[in-house]
């Protein structure tokens, strides 16, 4: 039997995910994975409850390539921009395995030829090519962050999942410096059997076959972590998107924040930080998760509600100086954020906001020791992240450069 020529016209599609060898059938079918896993990325991009800003990250795996997000770029973009950058998988994880150091950027291993994109693969890369299914989610979720920076998380997220008849496939991780530190932790679990790994102080990876399947394991696991938003004390209730009712006087905030590096968030849900005693405690704890220091930085300013306290504690941080904190909770009425925060600095406001309400007030809390918050905030990658942040979010007297994080 004579081989078939296939026609040019046919191996185009092919030639252009580099594998001349790809049936056509193939091809056809890596494409619609691909097109469904942009539309699922755009969908947990956009619910603040899923993910913030340039957090998280999705991929999919087929012969041989890792098609992964980009460093810096947003999930909720994923059907407006190029955002999925092509890697090899063999010889990243042989530099894993090697402890090669060109394992963290994963840029050596960018299938160039597959596409023209200038950007950096995710600094998770290595993640996602240490799970051996074809679709992997990660996410910062608010449901699973709210359990993971708890002392007990383990224990109590693997009772949610047992409920749920999750918890064969589960493994927790303890926290780890995100990158190659992680995806050596991830590789002793991985494994065909575990598609639902939650990073203490971090977040949530759920793996699948398919990006259908994937997405149905990620709202099961979701719901049986769910945790409703508590009420602000003296407010009107959570609203159904996980933001709170808050009714703060925003008049007395902003005269309060006159003539100071400070200005109103964008989202008035971020004020039940300040208003609610509970969820102030967490705020006050310390960085629980790493885009917090990240894109707030390592410290939550906190003053009385008076306009001398105001005044007293931006003279002490050093009024206009990088040194005065991202986010400012101004006792029982509100918050303010520096005229220079990001739009990334915003997102985390709100994820701080949908975190604390989520959890009690009695809740054994593990924030960053000050070695792993030196091993997060001196790490070229996140310098990179940082680097294609945005400029200051509400056009509000951008009076510095975007990212006034670490
Ligand atoms: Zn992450």
């Amino acid at each position: 039997m004579t081989a078939t020529a296939v026609p040019f016209a046919s191996r185009k599609p092919a030639a252009m995910f580099g594998e001349t060898t790809m049936p056509p059938s193939d091809v056809s079918a890596f494409s619609g994975e691909l097109s469904a896993l942009k539309a699922l990325s755009a969908a947990l991009g956009r619910d603040r409850r899923r993910t913030q800003a340039a957090g998280g990250n999705t991929s999919l795996k087929h012969d041989g390539i890792l098609w992964v997000k980009a460093s810096g770029t947003w999930l909720s973009e994923a059907e407006d921009k190029d955002i999925f950058v092509p890697v090899r998988i063999a010889p990243l994880m042989e530099a894993l395995r090697t402890g090669d150091p060109r394992a963290e950027k994963a840029t050596d291993f960018v299938a160039a030829e597959l596409s023209d994109s200038p950007l950096r693969p995710s600094i998770e890369t290595s993640v996602h090519a240490a799970i051996p299914q074809a679709v992997v989610l990660h996410i910062h979720c608010v449901e699973t962050i709210a359990l993971a920076v708890r002392t007990d998380g383990e224990a109590r997220i693997r009772e949610r999942l047992q409920a749920a008849g999750l918890a064969e496939r589960f493994a927790h991780v303890p926290y780890c410096r995100p990158g190659v530190p992680l995806s050596r932790e991830i590789a002793r679990v991985a494994g065909p059997t575990i598609d639902v790994i939650v990073l203490e102080n971090h977040g949530l990876v759920v793996a699948g076959q398919s990006v259908a399947e994937a997405a149905e394991r990620l709202e099961s696991v979701v719901a049986a972590l769910a945790t409703p938003p508590r009420d602000t004390p003296g407010d009107a209730p959570a609203d159904a998107q996980g933001g709170s009712g808050a009714e703060p006087d925003l008049a007395e905030l902003s005269a309060l924040a006159e003539g100071t590096p400070y200005r109103l968030p964008a989202d008035a849900t971020a004020h039940r930080i300040a208003r609610d005693p509970a969820a102030r405690r967490v705020a006050l704890a310390g960085p629980l998760y790493p885009d917090h220091v990240i894109f707030l930085g390592e410290a939550v300013g906190h003053v009385e509600a008076s306009r001398e306290a105001v005044r007293a504690f931006v003279a002490g941080a050093g009024a206009g100086r990088a040194s005065a904190p991202p986010l400012l909770l101004v006792d029982g009425l509100g918050v303010l954020v520096r005229q220079t925060v990001t739009a990334s600095g915003e997102a985390l406001v709100g994820c701080l906001a949908d975190v604390s309400a989520r959890i009690p007030e009695d809740a054994p809390l593990k924030p960053f020791t000050a070695a792993e918050l030196y091993a997060l905030t001196h790490w070229e990658a996140e310098s990179y992240r940082q680097s294609l942040d945005r400029p200051p979010a509400g056009g509000a007297g951008g009076s510095g450069a975007p990212g006034s994080a670490p």
